[in-house]
């Protein structure tokens, strides 16, 4: 290797270590500017972001109060999207409808009267319920003291269930009731029916039950309507309610509880009136004992719909369950329409 062509490589080495430190420099340059305009890019958007999410401090420090605007069922709706696109089944006005009566109790078998809600009085030597709560409680049955009711005259704190049977009278109730169940839930109602076959004959104490969500009496009630529904006997013709008219002082119940009761028994009675062509009667007044009205939170209509002990009342009855249930129906939908 000659001098010269040392010289040339010692040259291009020079060149390029020149080169190298000068791009090195420059990269160093470059790399600072950036992560500086990241830096002030990141700032700039986190006060944007702060901003954004502060209006209410903004608003305080301006010394503005304005409350922000509450959510509508939209925004909601908008905001849980898939959550609330499914009907809203827990929104449903619940009506527990009451077939009144049932199989009779000389058909019933022992262990059949407990699993339905009735209990063996030893004292007394029948099978029945308690007609009241004590005092001041709910679901606390009297055992004939401390009772929330005195006794009806005649009668007492006990309620022996042979009292309630009937023959003729469960498959009416239960005719009428199915009807009416299809129409309220036609109208979007959620039902809850006390019994479904003439095979049950629950008590009281059960029946009420279905005003509470799963039965629970110890939750609050969630229906809104008890729609009792019964057929009577005894000599007359034509459809009427039970009005309670004062003789009703049950403890925890709302104080327009008798009055509501009234309206909705008055307001369906009507209804199945016109449409079955019995004669309508009107309020069956002064009912104060009956057991079921002692047990009860939920406002109850209760019905007699025709004399099944008269032969052209029972006629009409046995070939108009259907415009019964919907006259039912459109009286309990009238009735709620007015107090919602
Ligand atoms: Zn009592
Ligand atoms: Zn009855």
């Amino acid at each position: 290797m000659n001098d010269n062509k040392l010289n040339l490589i010692l040259k291009l080495l020079v060149i390029y270590l020149a080169l190298s430190v000068v791009f090195c420099i420059f990269a160093l340059f470059y790399t600072q500017s950036v992560k500086t305009d990241m830096e002030n890019d990141r700032v700039e958007n986190e006060t944007k972001i702060a901003e954004m999410q502060m209006p209410e401090l903004s608003d305080k420090t301006k010394g503005n109060n304005t409350p922000e605007p509450i959510k509508t069922e939209e925004d909601i709706i908008a905001l849980n999207g898939d959550n609330m696109t499914e009907p809203n089944t827990a929104q449903k006005t619940v009506v527990v409808l009451d077939a009144g009566h049932g199989k009779s109790s000389s058909y019933m078998s022992s262990d059949e009267k407990t699993a339905e809600g009735y209990e063996y009085n030893e004292d007394r030597g029948s099978w029945g319920e308690w007609r009241h709560y004590k005092n001041g409680t709910y679901g606390d049955d009297c055992h004939g003291s401390g009772c929330t009711l005195t006794a009806p005259s005649g009668g007492s704190c006990w309620y022996p269930m042979g009292n309630g049977d009937r023959d003729t009278e469960p498959d009416i109730n239960l005719q009428n009731t199915l009807a009416a169940k299809r129409y309220l839930e036609g109208m979007g109602y959620e039902v809850r029916l006390t019994r479904t076959s003439n095979e049950q004959n629950p008590s009281m104490n059960k029946r009420v039950s279905y005003c509470f969500p799963n039965n629970d009496i110890t939750r609050q009630p969630d229906a809104a309507l008890y729609v009792c529904i019964h057929s009577n006997a005894g000599g007359g013709s034509g459809t009427s309610y039970i009005s309670l008219e004062g003789a009703y002082e049950q403890s925890l119940i709302p104080p327009d509880y008798a009055e509501t009761s009234n309206t909705a028994g008055s307001i369906i009675n009507g209804k199945v009136a016109a449409a079955s062509g019995l004669h309508a009667n009107g309020a069956i007044g002064g009912e104060g004992y009956l057991i079921l009205f002692n047990k009860c939170l939920v406002p109850i209509a209760y019905l007699e719909i025709g004399f099944f002990d008269n032969s052209s009342d029972l006629a009409i009855l046995n070939s108009s369950h259907d415009e019964i249930g919907r006259a039912i129906a459109e009286g309990v939908d009238e009735y709620l329409s007015s107090v919602q």
